[in-house]
């Protein structure tokens, strides 16, 4: 299917990226159902993209009208295969688990129609064994949105083994229609952005290891001399310490080379339940 033919979206999984693909198809247009397991989650994703879409008007850049036109173009839905009998384009934003992702592509598989193009937002695991458990590889993509999802222009569009060229100028096309900077990638461990990314605040994780410097002296240094708008261990609390050891292993394990071993006090601080932000206490303390 062309990316003009498309009009209804199905977002699966209403998290952190999911209620963000879900704001910025339907602010562009699309009719979005959004699925979860749970009507809280739902309820909670629609009231983050009501926050967002203010963020937006208070900086002038959407109307009170469009808002209410965005929000009326999402229906919530606890019933993905309902929604994926109804849809167009599917992408899948739900938790970082191989299993999970894979249970819904051979479902995704069986609830859409043939020609349906299948996308997955993971941040590491391999585009190119999601489609393998479904019967059309060839239209099953990587559509790596970035955090927060309405602010970041940056969409890597990941290419597995299979995917074909029509399904990769789908997804860049409709990457394009969301006003989204389109990257193509091949898949390999971590793509580019988490293959480049992740080692970097790996070392700065040995740096604090070894007590080259404080979390705060090393942030300074990226911030001031390289010009980064957060330091290291900030983004790397601010991403979750567990998400940043499961990358990191996704890239140790599937690239067999020790430059990319976990730093020890990375898998130390994970253990003590250590996360970063959303735990209260990671390299740095929030309250
Ligand atoms: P999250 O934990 O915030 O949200 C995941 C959601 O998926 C939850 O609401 C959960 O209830 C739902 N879910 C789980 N199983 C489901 C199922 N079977 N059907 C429907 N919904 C289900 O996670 P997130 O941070 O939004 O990450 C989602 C995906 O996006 C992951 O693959 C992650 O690697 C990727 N990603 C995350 C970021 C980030 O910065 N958080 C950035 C880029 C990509």
């Amino acid at each position: 299917m062309s990316a003009e033919t498309i009009q209804r979206v199905v977002v699966v999984g209403s998290g952190t990226m999911g209620n963000g693909i879900a704001h910025v198809f339907a602010q562009y247009g699309y009719s979005v159902s959004l699925v979860d397991v749970k009507q809280e989650f739902l309820d909670r994703a629609l009231k983050t993209i009501s926050s967002n879409l203010d963020r937006q008007i208070k900086k002038g850049t959407l109307t009170d009208t469009q808002k209410a036109e965005t929000l009326a173009r999402i229906t919530l839905t606890l019933d993905g295969e309902a929604a994926c009998k109804e849809g167009d384009f599917v992408v899948e934003a739900v938790t970082e688990n191989e299993q999970i992702k894979k249970e819904l592509f051979r479902n995704f598989d069986r609830w859409t129609p043939p020609a349906t193009v299948l996308a997955t937002n993971t941040s590491s695991i391999s585009i190119t064994e999601i489609a393998a458990v479904t019967r059309r590889p060839e239209k099953v993509i990587g559509m790596h949105f970035m955090n927060p999802v309405p602010v970041m222009k940056l969409v890597e569009v990941i290419r597995g083994l299979a995917t074909s060229d029509e399904t990769f100028q789908t997804v860049k096309a409709l990457s394009e229609k969301l006003e989204k900077v389109p990257v193509e990638v091949n898949d390999y461990p971590g793509f580019v952005s988490n293959r480049i990314l992740l080692p970097m605040l790996n070392e700065a994780m040995y740096c604090v290891m070894e007590g080259v410097a404080t979390p705060d002296s090393i942030d300074t240094v990226m911030k001031l001399g390289m010009n980064h708008p957060m330091g290291p261990l900030q983004l790397a609390d601010f991403i979750g310490l567990d998400v940043c050891l499961s990358i990191l292993e996704v890239l140790h394990n599937g690239l067999g080379d020790p430059k990319y071993r976990p730093c020890p006090l990375l898998k130390k601080m994970v253990a003590a339940g250590h996360l970063g932000k959303k735990s209260g206490r990671g390299f740095y303390t929030y309250s």
